[in-house]
């Protein structure tokens, strides 16, 4: 794993949360994207060599909406970016983690990613992204 690519953040209200980390910050928001196969609307911010992802649930029944029903808002996951992403999932299945998805799928912000359960990482959600090569 290379670095932290960006921590994830469960808000429910997008805009006004939106505002609120441009304040935080002290950048603009440069990209909001939906993933319809997540149920959610991401916006990014990048600060330095790490990016803020937040998340909004556009699903009462979607990951997000569930997370915040449990545990209110707040962070949701941790994503570190990897080199080869099925080469992390080879290594890390070996090792006994479960992997939430057994093939890499697409994310947001032109990546391809998987998760890990959070069972076996202290109850973290973690995320392996690798940028999607044009
Ligand atoms: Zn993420």
């Amino acid at each position: 794993m290379k670095k932290i690519e960006h921590i994830g953040i469960a808000v429910k209200d997008f805009a006004a949360s939106i505002q609120l980390f441009e304040k935080i910050l002290r950048v603009p928001c440069y990209k909001t994207e939906k993933v319809e196969s997540e149920k959610v609307n991401t916006a990014f911010f990048q600060k330095g060599e790490t990016k803020i992802e937040l998340l909004e649930s556009i699903d009462k029944d979607g990951v997000i909406a569930k997370f915040i029903d449990k545990k209110g808002e707040g962070i949701h996951h941790i994503a570190f970016e990897v080199e080869d992403i099925e080469k992390e999932m080879r290594l890390l299945t070996a090792e006994g983690f479960v992997l939430l998805n057994e093939k890499p799928k697409h994310g947001a912000d032109n990546k391809l990613v998987c998760f890990l359960h959070p069972k076996e990482t202290n109850g973290v959600l973690i995320e392996l992204c690798q940028e999607i090569k044009k």
